[in-house]
């Protein structure tokens, strides 16, 4: 991937004499992946000069794809004069956080309207298409992204694009979550662990840097790092190289060239190999994969592009705090965001509360003795159903515990005082990481053999057979169901071989409840899929076909899982005992099939 910072300032433009050298501009760079695959993260200032270039190199047909960390102004005030929108024949996609009620669309044309801009958004000449995104992964061409929530005022994405067997990462604006882990003390852990775990192993990181240590004290609550808590994040998540980017307006040349040149003094101390630079308007550089790779993935991955709407039905939040500022300040943000909100004034009744309603958060005050939230959280993760142990749990205090917070089963800290669009932030994030219901597939470790017996097989994309047709057709009626299919799992798609019931075709892997089957290499059922995490919103229940039951066996060759026969109706069913029989001796028929191609 090669990069090219456009913009490294934060907050507003500061052109001028004291930053000749890194810039005036906002927040802007471009990526580039070996295939050509074109990717700009933030449009702030330094979008125009980029626009400028791409329409001189090539006036018409460009395409690209455009992600925004927020909606700040300093990250989109580009964005109505980057060129390459208004000509006829470009393609261009924005992708950005998702609101509750607002989509990205929406919160981009904000800045367009008439009162503050001549031109609309509807006015762009290129073919323009708005992706709202949650946390979670997805796919541009060649280069796989994965978005996390950042600590900031707005609701903020932080970007890890994979691509050229290299990793980048771009996060800012983003606020330590310990207060004591920003003053330069403190042990990683909590939310800022979770940070850590999202930077692992980058080989270029791209992190906010507006402050340093000795200025931050003064800049608590504004979504910003100190420098020191960037580099010190960046050494414990092993990141190669980081570039401290959204640089102070205040900041000149001079004072970011000693602010790098303290830092690297710390790091030669203890021995590092940790490179540091700021990031310089101009700049380009190529990030290359560094030696020693560590896997960096959690297994599964929710959908980043899931669609879930609308957003607060069924959401909820309890609140139960002492300090009655605070609890205003809640009630309010989570009044705005329209979500409905449930107080109790004796918190001893929330774990019950918990267990019969299921709300989507908790938010607590730890001001023992007068409310002993821990204990309230112990006993709430006490309870054994499954959905108390994924609940956010949010504790309020004067400052955080974050060792007795992870052993009582604390989600996350909010240190007093806060501002109320922090908390708004705060509950829109947890509410749209519970609201998404829709998991892919994780990648078998044995994928490339996998792919290949499924390519020596010759069977991808050739004309339905009777001899497979038949097996599908004794299995939907066997079993009573409108849908069978013989499914192979490419690396993309999930193409089947024979359709009883269903018109044929592929499907995206995303989407493939197969994919599933052919990562635990055993029968899958999902009784309801509207009770189940990992598909309640997959388009595939929430539009047609309204997959409401599946049940899919392994097709084992080689060792290989290459697909499943499987079955799928539009109602709630079970499959037991000798049922489960059936399937699987109608399996090995398939299986028999497949090897006769061999
Ligand atoms: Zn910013
Ligand atoms: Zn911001």
């Amino acid at each position: 991937m090669r990069v090219k910072f456009w913009g490294t300032r934060g907050s507003i433009a500061k052109p001028g004499v004291g930053t000749v050298r890194y810039g005036g501009n906002t927040s802007c760079v471009e990526v580039r992946s070996s295939r050509g695959t074109l990717i700009i993260i933030d449009c702030g200032t330094g979008a125009h000069a980029l626009g400028q270039s791409l329409l001189a190199s090539s006036p018409t047909g460009t395409r690209g794809h455009i992600l925004i960390s927020h909606t700040h102004w300093d990250h989109i005030q580009g964005l109505p004069f980057f060129g390459p929108l208004f000509v006829p024949g470009n393609d261009w996609n924005i992708y950005g956080p998702k609101g509750l009620d607002e989509s990205v669309r929406e919160a981009l044309a904000g800045q367009m309207e008439y009162t503050y801009f001549p031109v609309a958004l509807e006015q762009f000449g290129a073919t323009v298409r708005y992706h709202d995104l949650v946390e979670g992964v997805f796919e541009i061409d060649d280069v796989r992204i994965t978005t996390r929530y950042l600590n900031h005022p707005a609701l903020t994405l932080g970007y890890r694009l994979e691509a050229d067997g290299a990793t980048l990462v771009y996060s800012t604006d983003h606020e330590p979550h310990s207060r004591a882990l920003a003053a330069g003390g403190g042990q990683m852990g909590g939310q800022d662990e979770r940070h850590a775990e999202f930077l692992r192993g980058a080989d270029l990181l791209l992190h906010d840097a507006q402050y340093t240590a000795k200025e931050y004290p003064a800049k608590i609550g504004w979504g910003h790092s100190p420098a020191e808590y960037a580099v010190r994040m960046a050494q414990h998540a092993e990141v190669a190289k980081i570039a401290l980017t959204h640089h102070d307006p205040l900041r000149d040349d001079k004072s970011l060239d000693q602010l790098v040149e303290n830092l690297r003094a710390v790091l030669r101390s203890c021995g590092s190999t940790l490179e540091v630079f700021a990031a310089a308007e101009g700049q380009s550089l190529e990030v290359e994969p560094s030696l020693a790779r560590r896997p960096n993935h959690v297994a599964v991955e929710t959908n980043a592009r899931a669609a879930i709407s609308p957003v607060p039905a069924n959401q909820s939040v309890v609140l139960a705090l002492c300090d009655p500022v605070s609890a205003a300040t809640f009630a309010a943000a989570v009044e705005a965001e329209k979500i409905p909100l449930h107080t109790f004034s004796d918190p001893s009744a929330i774990p019950g509360y918990v267990k019969a309603e299921h709300p989507s958060m908790v938010v607590l005050d730890h001001c023992p003795p007068r409310m002993d939230g821990l204990a309230i959280c112990r006993a709430i993760r006490n309870g054994s159903l499954a959905d108390s142990q994924s609940l956010p749990v949010i504790l309020l205090a004067d400052r955080e515990d974050t060792a007795a917070g992870e052993t009582a089963g604390v989600t996350e800290w909010i240190v007093k005082p806060f501002t109320s669009s922090y908390v708004r932030t705060k509950v829109r994030a947890w509410i749209l990481r519970t609201a998404c219901r829709w998991v892919r597939a994780p990648i078998p470790e044995d994928e490339q053999g996998r792919l290949s017996v499924l390519k020596s097989l010759g069977i991808l994309d050739t004309a339905p057979e009777p001899r497979f047709d038949r097996i599908t057709r004794l299995a939907a009626a066997l079993f009573d169901v409108p849908i069978a299919l013989i499914s192979l799992v490419d690396w993309d798609r999930q193409w089947c071989k024979s359709c009883c019931g269903l018109e044929a075709g592929a499907i995206s892997r995303d989407e493939s409840f197969c994919a599933h089957v052919v990562h635990e290499r055993q029968i899958m059922v999902v009784p309801d899929t509207l009770r189940d995490p990992r598909f309640a919103d997959n388009p595939l229940v929430t539009q047609a076909p309204r997959v409401r039951f599946y049940a899919g066996a392994p097709l084992i060759l080689d060792g290989k899982c290459v697909g499943t026969l499987c079955m799928i109706d539009t109602r709630v069913r079970s499959l037991e005992g000798p049922a489960i029989g059936l399937l699987q001796d109608l399996r090995d028929l398939a299986v028999q099939e497949l090897k006769q191609k061999i």
